[in-house]
């Protein structure tokens, strides 16, 4: 089994063929896939698709590329609330974006804040969304005190990984793994410890090889998985045990019964 650990179901790519998302990513072995939230109106939507399918589950959260334009639509208290859904196992994503520099950067970082601090009072794993953003990210996270979660779709230099993961947090490995010119990510995971990864597609951007330019989907989690079976020096199957066990780990309100609707 993998787990597909950030996905955007809801984007119109993906819900425009819904069945057939679904059906590929289980027939490809895809377990459990995590719909991620990226802003407060689109929440409804995000967990609606998440009661609806036994396999999917949601986060809440707001993306920093929206932090500005929600203002405090989400406080912590809101975050914490909707957080006790019983499908809602992550707080995210969130973070810190300096690449596109959509919302100005203070306003990014007092989101990030009222993230961790849910995370915290949830005991949730934050979902992290860092660009261009490794040293703020690590001082953000280290002066709000002890929390965990992942470096969602990490694509950052290697003191981010290395301070995430001595700060206890987890690495997920999107299809920019498998780009040509990925070899310094290559090299980070090569030297990340087998029980600190996850893997994710973040569809349906990011299309592995061989889908690269095309719509990303669920069920292209397998090829990152597999770039990194090699990279590893283990089987695929390998990856699929370890990074599932590692999720489960993670995301302690995702029970690890049978994969559901195969
Ligand atoms: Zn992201
Ligand atoms: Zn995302």
């Amino acid at each position: 089994m993998l787990i597909d650990s950030h996905c955007h179901l809801d984007y119109p790519q993906l819900a425009a063929d819904r069945e057939g998302v679904l059906r590929r990513a289980r027939a490809a072995g895809v377990g459990r896939m995590v719909n991620i939230a990226t802003r407060s109106t689109d929440f409804d939507a995000v967990r609606v698709t998440a009661e609806q399918i036994d396999d999917v589950f949601c986060t809440v959260g707001v993306h920093p590329h929206h932090a500005h334009e929600e203002g405090e639509n989400f406080s912590t208290e809101d975050l914490i609330k909707l957080a006790a859904h019983p499908k809602t196992v992550g707080i995210g994503e969130t973070g810190l974006d300096f690449y596109y520099d959509k919302a100005p950067r203070d306003i990014q970082e007092e989101s990030f804040r009222r993230h961790i601090r849910a995370a915290q009072a949830t005991k949730l794993p934050l979902i992290i969304h860092s660009r261009e953003a490794e040293e703020d990210t690590i001082r953000v996270l280290k002066s709000e005190g002890p929390s965990t979660g992942v470096m969602h779709c990490f694509s950052s230099r290697r003191i981010l990984a290395e301070q995430a993961l001595e700060i206890g947090f987890y690495i997920s490995l999107s299809g920019i793994l498998t780009f040509k010119k990925s070899q310094e990510l290559r090299d980070i995971a090569r030297d990340v410890p087998l029980d600190r990864l996850l893997v994710e597609t973040d569809s349906p951007y990011l299309a592995p090889q061989p889908f690269r330019g095309k719509p990303c989907e669920p069920s292209y989690v397998v090829h990152t998985a597999q770039v990194l079976a090699e990279i590893k020096g283990v089987s695929p199957e390998e990856i699929g045990r370890q990074t599932t066990e590692n999720f489960f780990r993670l995301f302690t309100k995702v029970k690890p019964l049978a994969p559901a609707g195969v």
